[in-house]
């Protein structure tokens, strides 16, 4: 069988935090990628690093908009991830979960692409299992602040599920856990870059709630190796490990099968090929403020307590065990590693 080289990848929402890694990794690998972005919260600036390289395009573009093009992978990765932005125009989030995905996954079923989409941790919502397993469904309000987002995911995750069954889109998904590193927005409202630019400014670090909440935090590297090595995998061990069971009847649009009546498969995984991808390293808010702060002893900031949004969290952490036995991946990069990269990044930012 003739390999086809270079294999061409688009990557919605590139211009973004997690695109700008995922762009520059596909290229040291040596894709063709196309970048396409609306930049809502993504920077056009991030990009400019591979302007020069003639394997790399950009296409400004609204995802909810179909988008065609004869790609070998799509990476669907569209989407404001900071609650600040996606509750700014919370509509756009909804449509761009949903049209985005649709769009994503017509254009793999015309074109036999395969995709891989950025789902969330999110999608357990304030979770009552602990750690989250991938067998969990979540607990999540469906008019709620967070909503937008959580359910725009769910959807997204629901119409892979079914063009994989429907149609036989080769879909996988990462339920991605709060992850962090360089190319976030100094201004992304998220908890790491807020922390990390209040305490480089001396401004007081803002803990929403009483700060016992936890959340458990990946390096943007490790992600990115997850994320690859699953793409890789022929579809074959895919399917074999997140059997189907139901819906054979591929290609007619309709599913006509009967579902099964058992929910899971004999080997215990889920039937849809989603993973946990996260760091299982468990912290309060306030422990990452002081670890902030522990790294930045020149800052002469003082924590002060906020009121806790809606709907926020109380805990998270992930079960990687299934993205341990698929992948033989698990997280590299500690918290305490991770912060110091993180905040020489942000170090290049103008002090206000
Ligand atoms: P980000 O906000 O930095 O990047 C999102 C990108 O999508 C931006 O470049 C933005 O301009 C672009 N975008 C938004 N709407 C679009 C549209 N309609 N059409 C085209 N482009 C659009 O966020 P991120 O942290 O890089 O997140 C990337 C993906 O990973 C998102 O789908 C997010 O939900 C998911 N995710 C991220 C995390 C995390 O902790 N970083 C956690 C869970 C899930
Ligand atoms: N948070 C905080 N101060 C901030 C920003 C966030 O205490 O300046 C809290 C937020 O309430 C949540 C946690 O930190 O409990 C993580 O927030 P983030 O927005 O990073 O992500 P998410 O809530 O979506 O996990």
């Amino acid at each position: 069988m003739s390999i086809k080289l270079p294999l061409k990848a688009l990557v919605t929402g590139g211009a973004g935090f997690l695109g700008t890694h995922l762009c520059r990794r596909l290229l040291e690998e040596g894709y063709e990628v196309t970048c396409l972005d609306n930049l809502f919260t993504g920077m056009k600036s991030h990009i400019e690093q591979f302007a020069d390289n003639p394997r790399f395009s950009f296409v400004q573009h609204d995802i909810t908009q179909p988008y065609r093009g004869q790609f070998d992978e799509i990476y669907n990765l569209a989407c404001p991830a900071s609650p600040i932005h996606y509750q700014r125009n919370p509509l756009e989030t909804l449509w761009t979960s949903i049209y985005g995905m649709r769009n994503c996954l017509d254009l793999a079923r015309d074109t036999g692409a395969k995709v891989l989409h950025a789902s969330t941790s999110e999608i357990y919502g304030d979770p009552m299992v602990h750690p989250q397993v991938e067998s969990y469904w979540g607990n999540v309000n469906t008019i709620g602040i967070r909503s937008c987002y959580d359910e725009g995911k769910r959807v997204a995750e629901t119409m892979a599920t079914e063009y994989r069954r429907c149609h036989g889109v080769d879909v996988r998904m990462v339920r991605i856990f709060n992850t962090y590193g360089p190319y976030m927005h100094p201004q992304d409202g998220r908890v790491i870059s807020n922390f990390i630019m209040q305490a480089l400014n001396n401004e007081n670090i803002t803990i929403y709630g009483d700060g016992s909440q936890t959340r458990s935090f990946q390096y943007c590297d490790d992600l990115i190796e997850a994320m690859r090595r699953f793409m890789t995998l022929p579809k074959s061990a895919v399917d074999a490990f997140f059997p189907m069971g139901y819906c054979d009847n591929h290609n007619v649009g309709v599913c006509t099968n009967l579902p099964s009546r058992e929910s899971r498969p004999a080997n215990g995984h889920p039937r849809v090929p989603v993973l946990n991808t996260g760091n299982p390293g468990e912290y309060t808010i306030k422990e990452l403020a002081e670890a902030v702060l522990k790294l930045l002893p020149e800052s002469t900031s003082k924590i002060i307590y906020e009121p806790l949004p809606g709907d926020d969290p109380k805990k998270r952490k992930p079960d990687i065990t299934l993205a341990k036995e698929l992948l033989g991946w698990e997280p590299k990069v500690s918290l305490l590693e991770g912060l110091p990269k993180t905040i020489d990044y942000f170090k290049k930012f103008p002090l206000v």
